[in-house]
């Protein structure tokens, strides 16, 4: 037997039921808020990651899928979706036909981590990105949908929206020498990675999930302590718009994001009913990515919710079950199959779910088939009914027996009158 890559999984029929639902209320609210959907390709040019994401991230330095193709190009399966969102924005002068752009995408991202639980090689997500606007308004807006879908999809009440402003091109160098000077004060009680982290990329040491090292996190000196004028009160305003907006949040001084596109405004949805406490959602501003990819200098905010962690959300909440046929023809004889077929067919045309015998099986054991399936009205159609011109229809779940028309109309209307 062929199994699956070891990190990638199946998501069977039961389970889908939840996944359509989480999507089909944020299509919803995105299309409400004004965002378009982009699909973008799952293999990118490796250099788009490295300089997107940056070279001394744990993304680009350990979990990529990289290899070369037969052309010899050095290539990677995407294993976020904003560089390459940006890379189709600047590829197709998207700056030009929409000075504010909006957009969607839902897939699936790979990256190569150590495998444990809930943790996959393959994982979704729902990324949703704004270019062109640098506003504290807007960026409480970003947040602001990402909490209307939380609350629509039914998971708010397990959930914390977590900001902090990480400062810009002017005050971040200078904390950031101030936390390596902390840093290496604290040097014996960090953990091997952050040591070796500490000079390239130390921020990151704030964000280590070892228990020595958030020890030393939790009393560092805080950015929005360091913050440049500008960017104290541009963080003041976007706590001032989160209210205006009904965005409930706490501010956590400890949210730095692992990418480092990263600048300004940076958010995590947490939660601790999946384990340890994790994001289930994150982003934040991004104001220099698309120039450093090569493109215009237009600033950028979005987030992307690992749909994976909403999904189990979801399923600890609701329960959603796969749909029921209204009707299901248990049909007895060919006579009765071919005359049931264009009935059948017009009922699926019309969007009744209706499910019909092929194999001509016992009466009772059809009978079985649409209980199984709780299907509402099983419909009985023998000699005698073709005879007559008429069906026995059996509503399951009121088990009371009644006899219709046997054509597509009456069904139709049966149909219609279950509707109201
Ligand atoms: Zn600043
Ligand atoms: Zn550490």
């Amino acid at each position: 037997m062929i199994k699956a890559v070891k990190g990638f999984k199946d998501i069977l029929p039961d389970e889908t039921p939840y996944w359509q639902f989480l999507e089909e209320k944020a299509r919803k609210l995105l299309k409400s808020f004004g965002f378009r959907e982009i699909r973008i390709p799952v293999l990118e040019k490796l250099e788009l990651f490295d300089r997107g994401i940056g070279s001394t991230t744990d993304i680009v330095e350990k979990e990529m899928y990289t290899f070369k193709d037969k052309g010899g190009n050095l290539v990677a399966m995407r294993p976020e979706a904003t560089a390459s969102i940006a890379r189709a924005y600047i590829e197709n002068a998207l700056h030009l036909k929409d000075p504010l752009g909006k957009y969607y995408f839902i897939g699936p991202m790979f990256r190569y981590e150590r495998p444990q639980a809930g943790r996959l090689r393959q994982f979704n997500q729902i990324n949703v990105e704004v270019f062109g606007t640098k506003s504290s308004s807007l960026d409480a807006e970003v947040m602001a949908l990402l909490h209307n879908i939380a609350d629509e999809v039914g998971i708010s009440d397990g959930v914390t929206l977590e900001v902090n402003h990480i400062g810009c091109k002017k005050c971040r160098p200078i904390y950031r020498q101030i936390l390596i000077n902390y840093l290496n004060q604290n040097r014996e009680a960090l953990c091997e990675d952050c040591r070796k982290r500490l000079e390239r990329n130390p921020l990151r040491a704030l964000d280590c999930k070892r228990q020595n090292c958030r020890r030393v996190a939790l009393s560092a000196p805080k950015l929005t302590d360091h913050l440049c004028d500008e960017c104290r009160s541009y963080f003041e305003e976007v706590i001032e718009y989160l209210q205006i907006y009904q965005v409930p949040h706490v501010i956590n001084p400890l949210i730095v994001r692992g990418l480092d596109y990263y600048t300004g405004v940076v958010f995590e949805l947490t939660t601790t009913e999946l384990g340890a406490q994790s994001a289930v959602a994150a982003g934040g501003r991004y104001d220099y990515l698309v120039e450093e990819l090569g493109g215009p200098s237009v600033p950028g905010i979005g987030f992307a919710i690992g749909e994976e962690r909403a999904v189990a959300m979801l399923k600890n909440r609701k329960k959603l079950t796969p749909p029921a046929p209204l009707f299901f023809f248990a049909v007895l004889g060919d006579a009765a199959k071919k005359k049931c077929i264009p009935i059948v067919l017009e009922l699926r045309k019309r969007g009744v779910y209706t499910e019909m015998e092929h194999e001509n099986r016992s009466l009772k054991s059809q009978m079985r088939k649409a209980n199984r399936l709780k299907a509402r009205y099983a419909v009985m159609v023998g000699e005698d009914e073709l005879e007559k011109g008429r069906a026995v229809v059996r509503d399951m779940e009121k088990k009371e027996q009644f006899d219709i028309e046997l054509s597509s109309e009456a069904f139709l209307k049966l149909a219609e009158e279950e509707v109201r």
